[in-house]
């Protein structure tokens, strides 16, 4: 930790990055950083996500900074926050944006099986958020947390434990909760941005996917898919499936639950989940498929012709791949 606020107090120039397709962790967990660190003295914080920032994060103060191109210059430190990798980033190569890894902190609660070499880390695996791990090293510098910082913060650790209802949900992210709420932020406004302001098309969407759903004998999965046919439509967009998968994921007699979505340029993402009672763990699922995550949710990307054919390509590999489910 040290060693991440020596670096931070000594750098001008700092880049506070995160993965592709940023859920509400990535976004809140760069903006409470950037807001931050832009109260020190002759800091040039600048904030970059390769993808969009979904429609239900632009409450967050301070958004329209994120931008989605970087600066061709070296920047003193690159933050990258809610993953440990670059490829995550869609930034090819470090190099492009810092001299050395020697400039790069990453701040991440994923489990610590792939990251960046020689780079300066603070990984904590039993965080809740990432956001979590941001409010601690703000905390250790006696940054003083403002209402911005504090509702970028709590939308962090709310939206990754699933609104306190997740496994992660531990004392520390409600008694972190608890602190930012003391600052002025309010729980019911972020559920209400976030979980709760649907629009028709969404729920449409929802309700196309939901009535496809299906649980799957042999791998043990509930399993539901979204075309891009499906999103046109109901005149949706492809954020509009977010928190879809929790609701497939109520299903009580599956083992696990996956959402295929087709995406731009033939590729289709999927989102894997499960309960702790469950006793799976689907980030090995998602591995096995070229993506990651935590235990009980993960995801991955691949490249796909359509939906439906993918959906038994995928139905295959991970029966192939998860023997013992299908005992
Ligand atoms: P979601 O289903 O919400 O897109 O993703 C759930 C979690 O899975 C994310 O928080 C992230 O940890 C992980 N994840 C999602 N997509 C990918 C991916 O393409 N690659 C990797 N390594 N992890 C992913
Ligand atoms: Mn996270």
């Amino acid at each position: 930790m040290q060693q991440a606020i020596n670096l931070i107090k000594s750098s001008d120039n700092i880049l506070i990055l995160t993965h592709k397709n940023p859920d509400g962790d990535a976004v809140g967990s760069v903006l409470g950083l950037a807001h931050a660190l832009s109260c020190l003295d002759n800091k040039n914080v600048e904030c970059f996500s390769k993808s969009e920032i979904p429609e239900v994060f632009k409450f967050l103060p301070g958004v329209s900074k994120i931008k989605n191109q970087i600066d061709p210059k070296h920047y003193d430190l690159v933050v990258l926050l809610d993953c440990a990798f670059f490829s995550r980033t869609g930034v090819d190569d470090i190099r492009e944006i810092a001299s050395s890894h020697n400039n790069l902190l990453i701040i991440d609660h994923h489990p610590k099986n792939k990251t960046e070499q020689d780079c300066i880390l603070i990984i904590d695996d039993k965080a809740s958020s990432a956001a979590i791990l941001i409010y601690n090293l703000l905390k250790e510098m006696r940054i003083k947390i403002t209402k911005n910082i504090s509702d970028c913060l709590l939308t962090g650790i709310f939206t990754d434990t699933g609104g306190f209802q997740h496994s992660n949900t531990d004392p520390q992210s409600l008694e972190t909760a608890a602190e930012l709420m003391r600052k002025g932020s309010r729980i019911d406004k972020i559920a209400k941005n976030i979980f709760n302001g649907k629009n028709v098309p969404a729920i449409k969407l929802w309700g196309k996917a939901l009535s496809r759903i299906q649980t799957d004998k042999n791998t043990k999965m509930a399993i539901s898919y979204i075309s891009k046919n499906d999103i046109e439509e109901c005149g949706a967009k492809e954020e509009d499936a977010s928190g879809l998968i929790s609701i497939i994921n109520t299903v009580s007699d599956a083992k696990f639950s996956l959402l295929l979505t087709e995406s731009e340029n033939k590729k289709i993402k999927g989102s894997l989940r499960s309960e702790d009672y469950k006793g799976i763990d689907v980030s090995e699922i998602a591995r096995s498929l070229g993506g990651g995550g935590h235990k009980l949710a993960s995801g991955f990307e691949m490249e796909g012709e359509d939906v439906e054919n993918s959906v038994r390509r995928i139905r295959e590999m991970i029966l192939k791949n998860t023997t013992t489910l299908s005992s």
